[in-house]
């Protein structure tokens, strides 16, 4: 059972869709082109149940199937990111500083194509609800959808998303029976000393040399305080301090990445941070505070969701095509909290060679939004078949 047929000739029109998406992208939770373009076309397609202003521009529609049955949610997220875009195409971003640099241009026409199809063949029972989300590049747009109630309200018992996949095989499926994407947490640490002359330190307390220790001693949390078979990264991204060569400044900040799979993990290296700026500070005899935030949780699958996706997506690409038990990514996606409050899976859908995810010369591959439309079709099909 390849990619569906009706599907397979709606290719120009979901590009067009795409192309048009790409010309407009739109930032984090301001969306107001985007969402009106996703609520036109989903009218177009006969939907009657469209709820607009979800999370501000977040969108829930729901297709009723024929026959009782649950409600399976499928998502896609519709933001930009801000990116100077350097494609080249024709279909380049018309807004300056910004772009569809991670393909959500792709995942919403996907979910449209999928949407136009399901809305003309209801060959399903139950009904499926359209999760169309903003702001996944930061702002946690699922995270709000969920808190606002979206799952009880519409009543959904399991949820399904595609990210495309740069430099995997194209039109290849890769999922895993758990967790596939990493936990997201920034830590940002303060050091105030005493400035001064360069030439004469023994007046100051050097923040410079505070903040150097710190970022040696926190190398060893991975090193020496984790397991080595677990993963965990911690790294430390920027120091910011000093304005010449002749002064001693008087504070210093510094600001990183940890990224784990395990909330265990993250307590420990929550608390080993907290330690080691508080012993660092101490030794070089200056005031620092360690501020840790934490982001997107893991993104988890469902181990029986995962395996049936696997199936689901082998029906439309073939066997060969899919990977059910694919390594974990550092990378992190706010999915997780759609994930933590329903069963369900994530799928990356490969997108063939071309420059990576938030690059200014990415686009989108609208090669394989038929097969991703064809695989939230049959997800439904086949999970609830008349
Ligand atoms: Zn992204
Ligand atoms: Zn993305």
């Amino acid at each position: 059972m390849p990619v569906i047929n009706s599907i397979a000739a709606m290719e120009p029109e979901m590009r067009a869709w795409r192309q048009w998406l790409h010309r407009n992208p739109e930032l984090q939770f301001d969306l107001p082109k985007t969402a009106g373009f996703v609520a036109g076309k989903l009218r177009e397609f006969g939907i009657e149940e469209i709820h607009e202003g979800i999370a501000e521009t977040g969108i829930v529609a729901i297709i009723e199937g024929q026959g009782e049955g649950p409600t399976i949610g499928l998502r896609a997220d519709m933001d930009a990111l801000p990116i100077e875009e350097a494609s080249g195409v024709a279909h380049a971003s018309e807004t300056p500083g910004k772009m569809h640099a991670c393909g959500h241009d792709g995942h919403t026409t996907m979910l449209l194509g999928a949407a136009k199809y399901l809305a003309e063949t209801r060959n399903f029972k139950g009904r499926v609800a359209l999760l169309f989300q903003p702001a996944e590049e930061g702002g946690g747009g699922a995270d709000v959808m969920v808190k606002e109630g979206v799952m009880d309200r519409f009543d959904i018992a399991e949820v399904y998303g595609i990210h495309n996949a740069p430099n995997f095989a194209e039109g290849e499926f890769f999922t895993a029976p758990g967790p596939i994407m990493a936990a997201v947490d920034t830590f940002h640490i303060d050091i105030t000393g005493r400035g001064g002359h360069g030439a004469m330190p023994h007046d100051t307390k050097d923040p410079v040399v505070a903040a150097l220790g710190i970022g040696q001693a926190i190398q060893t949390i991975v090193s020496r305080n984790h397991y080595a078979l677990d993963e965990l990264v911690v790294s430390l991204t920027q120091i910011h301090t000093g304005t010449a060569d002749n002064i001693i400044p008087g504070t210093a900040y510094l600001e990183g990445t940890v990224r784990t799979f395990d909330p265990k993990v993250q307590d420990m290296v929550e608390r080993r941070l907290k330690q080691i700026v508080a012993g660092q500070a101490a030794s070089y005899d200056v005031e620092a505070t360690c501020r840790y935030e934490r982001g997107y949780p893991a993104t988890v699958n469902d181990a029986e969701k995962a395996a049936f996706a696997a199936r689901v997506a082998a029906d439309v690409v073939g066997e060969a095509h899919v990977t059910p038990e694919t390594g974990k990514e550092m990378g992190a996606e706010d999915f997780s909290y759609m994930l933590q409050a329903r069963p369900g899976a994530y799928l990356f859908l490969g997108a063939g060679e071309g420059p990576v995810l938030h690059h200014p010369e990415y686009d989108f591959n609208d090669a394989i939004a038929p097969l991703g439309a064809s695989f939230f079709a049959r997800v439904v099909e086949t999970a609830q078949p008349l």
